[in-house]
């Protein structure tokens, strides 16, 4: 689901309230979204599994069911950035993902190659200074290979969870410096 341009436009410092409440309401529409998918899918005979748009299971070690973003690199929707983020060729990382997980017999894509290229913007722009700047091909075998996690998730959780109105750990600001996403309506990536 594409989330609207401005609201990644108005961030500076961090979530905004107005980033908080979309980003709540994208989840939500999301797993709505897959529900009906599996309701369809299984009247078709197939089984099929929604997974939660964002439900972290295990904060310590970053854990959920199963990454929504490693789906989206292995079903060729996007690449895995320097920041982590999935970033799609129509709207950079201003996207956010549910899955399904099912046997019906479908044709897969293949996994994008990166278009990072020598971009820093990601890793310029951290408010926490936690994206390492390493390119990969397709994904990282690890994340902390490219992100120092730590640095980010304490700026998350101890920090913007605070701001009153937000009460999440969400940040943004890696999602809208992607030139991938600012591209819209301007002519280029840049
Ligand atoms: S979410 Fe924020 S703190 Fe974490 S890597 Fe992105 S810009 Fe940095
Ligand atoms: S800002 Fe640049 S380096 Fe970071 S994910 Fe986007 S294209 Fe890749």
């Amino acid at each position: 689901m594409k989330i609207p341009n401005d609201i990644f436009e108005q961030l500076s410092d961090g979530p905004t309230p107005l980033y908080a409440n979309h980003y709540l309401n994208a989840n939500a529409l999301l797993d709505q979204i897959a529900l009906r998918l599996c309701s369809f899918i299984e009247r078709s005979g197939a089984r099929a599994l929604p997974v939660p748009a964002s439900q972290p299971l295990d904060w310590k070690n970053f854990r959920s069911h199963l990454p929504s973003r490693a789906v989206a690199n292995a079903a060729g929707l996007g690449w895995q950035g320097k920041s982590l983020l999935i970033v799609t060729p129509q709207y950079g990382p201003r996207v956010r993902f549910v899955s399904v997980l099912t046997d019906m017999a479908l044709e897969p894509d293949r996994p994008l190659d990166n278009r990072c290229g020598s971009c820093t913007r990601c890793t310029d722009a951290c408010v926490a200074g936690a994206i390492r700047n390493v390119p990969t091909r397709f994904h990282y075998k690890r994340p902390d290979e490219a992100i120092d996690l730590r640095k980010c998730a304490d700026k998350l959780i101890n920090e913007f969870t605070r701001r009153e109105n937000v009460q999440k750990p969400i940040c943004g600001i890696c999602i809208k410096v992607c030139p991938w996403g600012r591209k819209i309506g301007k002519g280029g990536a840049g």
